[in-house]
Formats: structure tokens, sequence, C-alpha cells
């Protein structure tokens, strides 16, 4: 069984947890942790500065995967961070 990256960002902690896991719950505060997409390197919690970037740049393309499902945007978009061009086409979308 693989693992998958848990980060709880009121904590500033990373968790290694199987990627069964549909949810996972920090143990300290018990905020909903957020899984990181397999292909991501999340910087080091104590590299302050790196860590608020890499996150304000996932949440914001986590919004805006969900802004293009629902019709915003334009008909393609392209997300640095995930390295993921969307494109729509006719009446659904897919990944390239
Ligand atoms: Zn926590």
């Amino acid at each position: 069984m693989s693992n998958r990256t848990f980060a709880c960002l009121r904590c500033r902690k990373l968790q290694r947890k199987p990627v069964s896991l549909a949810t996972f719950n920090c143990p300290q505060c018990h905020a909903e942790c957020i899984c990181v997409h397999w292909k991501l390197h999340v910087p080091a919690p104590r590299k302050r500065r790196k860590w608020d970037r890499f996150w304000a740049q996932y949440l914001l393309e986590l919004r805006m995967i969900e802004q293009f499902r629902d019709g915003q945007l334009g008909d393609e978009m392209y997300l640095p961070l995930l390295n993921q061009r969307w494109q729509r086409r006719a009446n659904d979308y897919r990944v390239r």
C-alpha cells in the first residue's frame, strides 16, 4: 500500500498516511488535512517562505479546477504547480 502526504496547514505539519484514507484529521488540532497530489514535492514546514508560497499556489490551483468545472475561466487553463493543462471541448473537459 503506497503512502501519500497529508498536510495540516494550521500546525504546519506533514504526515505520511496510506493512500486508501479518504480523509485524515490532524491528531493535534483535529483539522482536516489536505492530501497532496503524488507528483508534488511539498517544501519542508520550517522553510516558512517556501511553504507559504507553495500552499498559496496549490490552494489557488485547486480553486481554479473547481471554477473550471463550473464553466468559468474560459476554455483552457494551465496550472503551473500541478503542471496540467485543462481544455474544454464542446460539453466536456479533460486533462492533457
Ligand atoms: Zn493540525
